[in-house]
């Protein structure tokens, strides 16, 4: 049997985001836009296998691109969740992950100015991302579209903000800097850094 893509459940309460995330729009944020990625993507997967069962045409041009911004959506929303804690041990920065910032850009405090921006001027649909270049050992600022444009292949995502229109409208309306501003108290930096540990081996 063919594995598919499942929601993975959330390391913590839907009401324990508040006040950077409302239970009701982190409740609709997972089981609904990330299960409809989920859904999209595996749905896409079985018309593939099935033309490969038949031996019968599919339009697999747009079959694979469609695949790419679900598969994209799901990796991102699964990776977001884990970024988020309610847990107050879980949000001290290690002191190589400190040093790491430092090294590339001056100071923590300009990491987040310059992520938040970066986040902030996405066109349209996207997410900010925090990546780790293998061949500079650097990190990268990464600003995706979507869910699946303007990467850079290979690199390791560390840490990733959803700024999709969903993603804060039910709380802030229009005020995302508000949302990207209320985000920097709830980053799971344990997981940044291991994340960081994992992506220099
Ligand atoms: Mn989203």
């Amino acid at each position: 049997m063919k594995k598919i893509y499942k929601l993975p459940a959330l390391d913590y309460e839907f009401d324990q985001l508040s006040p950077f995330l409302s239970k009701e729009l982190l409740t609709l944020h997972h089981d609904k836009h990330h299960q409809k990625y989920i859904d999209n993507a595996n749905s896409i997967l079985e018309k593939i296998d099935q033309s490969r069962q038949n031996q019968a045409d599919v339009a697999l041009d747009s079959l694979v691109k469609d695949l790419s911004y679900n598969v994209g959506g799901h990796v991102l929303h699964s990776l977001f969740w884990k970024n988020l804690t309610p847990d107050q041990q879980n949000k001290e920065m290690t002191d190589n992950l400190k040093l790491f910032l430092e090294e590339e850009f001056a100071s923590v405090k300009n990491f987040k100015k310059e992520f938040s921006l970066v986040a902030s001027k996405t066109q349209g649909s996207g997410w900010g991302a925090l990546v780790y270049c293998p061949k500079t050992q650097r990190p990268f600022l990464m600003q995706i579209q979507n869910h699946h444009l303007n990467i850079y292949p290979g690199f390791k995502l560390l840490m990733v903000l959803d700024v999709w229109e969903h993603a804060f409208y039910l709380d802030y309306q229009t005020d995302k800097k508000s949302y990207i501003e209320n985000f920097w108290d709830f980053v799971n930096w344990t997981r940044v850094s291991k994340r960081l540990e994992a992506a220099r081996k």
